[in-house]
């Protein structure tokens, strides 16, 4: 899986499909990604100290790795990211489409 947390990634399936967010967080073992603002479902939370009210709450929930795709930052696009190796010996994540590294 080449998605990392902070990464803007699209959503190419589902009732999200065409929405971009930002990678919230990454369960590689689960090859699933919390994207923000994607995938939300409504959560009923009993009253707390925090939130003495309770209620239904919006929160994002896993979506697997395979139903987003990296946007890359300069050209815009969602691309698959190629890995490439850089003058420097470390590997890196290029844009396919516009040879952007994206690390
Ligand atoms: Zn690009």
């Amino acid at each position: 899986m080449n998605i990392k947390k902070g990464d803007m990634v699209t959503v190419t399936t589902g009732k999200d499909s065409g929405k971009r967010g930002k990678v919230l967080r990454v369960m590689p073992s689960d090859n699933r990604v919390v994207v923000e603002g994607i995938n939300k479902a409504k959560k009923h939370q009993k009253p707390t100290r925090s939130l003495p009210q309770g209620g239904i709450l919006q929160v994002e929930t896993a979506l697997n790795a395979s139903n987003v795709m990296l946007l890359c930052t300069k050209c815009n696009k969602p691309t698959r990211g190629a890995s490439k190796v850089l003058d420097n010996g470390q590997k890196a994540r290029i844009c396919k489409r516009c040879g952007e590294v994206l690390d």
